[in-house]
């Protein structure tokens, strides 16, 4: 067998050394946040379109550095997806949620779904639906309140490798959403191929569907579809009245976003549900 060898050319370039020493020592930071519990998980609540019902909440991480303050995902996310180090960020937020739902349950609120973000080298990882049934054991809690919540770059990986993860996580019974539905590399091919619950339309769609005939239409029509395929639909993004009404005109069934609420810490989430279950 001929094997090609590629010529790469070993140019020093100090800024590369820089990159990567910072790279290293932004691993090193995750992997010591974790060890010291310095992640938080924030929720934003999801409420049914007309009723504004609670129904659940999207958990999103948050870094709690000693120095830094707190740190939004978009600051650590990728590097904790290049290191690998995403999966035991990942592992972390599915206790979290499991601890929550269980508290719910036990408080009678075992209706209340919890969606997690799954990244798609970790949703990939052979021994991820290990981890989930090992998940559900320790917890005792009902997966079908656990959302998964997959983009559709995950699609980019063998089609029947993809479908058959799915396959196994489905048989668990564990709820499984699209992310940011429609801004990806392959929408439909989601659709056709795999056998997923949910679309969350991303905010990009929702942000002008006021004035924007175009952004209606898509909206529109990703709902139309969503019916037909006996999907759920979640809007996020929604930051007006103006929003929300478009969206239950157009029959969508949930809603998120700042116009209910910010991501807030479990406390503050735990008293807005004692106060009223209704936003
Ligand atoms: P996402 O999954 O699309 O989450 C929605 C983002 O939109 C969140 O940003 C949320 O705070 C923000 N958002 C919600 N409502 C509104 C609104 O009405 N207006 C606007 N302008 N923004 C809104 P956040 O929390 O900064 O998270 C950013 C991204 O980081 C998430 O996007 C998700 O891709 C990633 N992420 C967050 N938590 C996790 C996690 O635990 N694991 C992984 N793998 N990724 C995570
Ligand atoms: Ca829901
Ligand atoms: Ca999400
Ligand atoms: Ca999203």
């Amino acid at each position: 067998q001929k094997i090609t060898v590629r010529k790469t050319r070993a140019v020093y370039n100090p800024d590369m050394y820089e990159q990567w020493k910072e790279a290293m020592q932004s691993e090193m930071n995750l992997g010591k946040g974790l060890d010291m519990n310095e992640f938080r998980l924030y929720y934003q609540p999801q409420v049914e379109s007309i009723t504004h019902v609670m129904t659940g909440a999207e958990a999103l991480i948050r870094w709690q550095h000693p120095e830094k303050g707190l740190l939004s995902p978009a600051s650590f996310i990728e590097i904790a997806e290049t290191t690998g180090l995403i999966s035991q960020i990942g592992e972390w937020a599915l206790h979290e949620a499991c601890k929550q739902l269980k508290s719910w349950e036990e408080q009678g609120l075992g209706h209340l779904t919890i969606s997690v973000n799954i990244s798609p080298r970790h949703f990939l990882y052979h021994r991820f639906e290990d981890f989930l049934q090992d998940c559900l054991k320790l917890h005792g809690v009902n997966p079908a309140n656990l959302i998964l919540e997959i983009t559709e770059n995950v699609a980019l990986e063998d089609a029947k490798l993809v479908e058959a993860q799915i396959q196994r996580i489905r048989q668990l019974g564990f709820t499984l959403s699209i992310d940011d539905f429609g801004t990806g590399y392959s929408a439909f091919i989601y659709l056709q191929q795999f056998s997923i619950q949910e679309i969350k339309i991303d905010r990009q769609f929702i942000k002008n569907i006021e004035t924007d005939v175009k952004s209606r239409a898509i909206v529109r029509a990703i709902l139309t579809l969503a019916k037909s395929l006996h999907m759920h639909t979640v809007a996020e993004g929604v930051e007006t009245e103006g929003q929300l009404k478009r969206l239950e005109e157009l029959g969508c069934f949930e809603i998120q976003g700042y116009y209910f609420s910010r991501p807030i810490p479990i406390e503050e989430l735990n008293k807005l549900l004692l106060a009223s279950p209704e936003f």
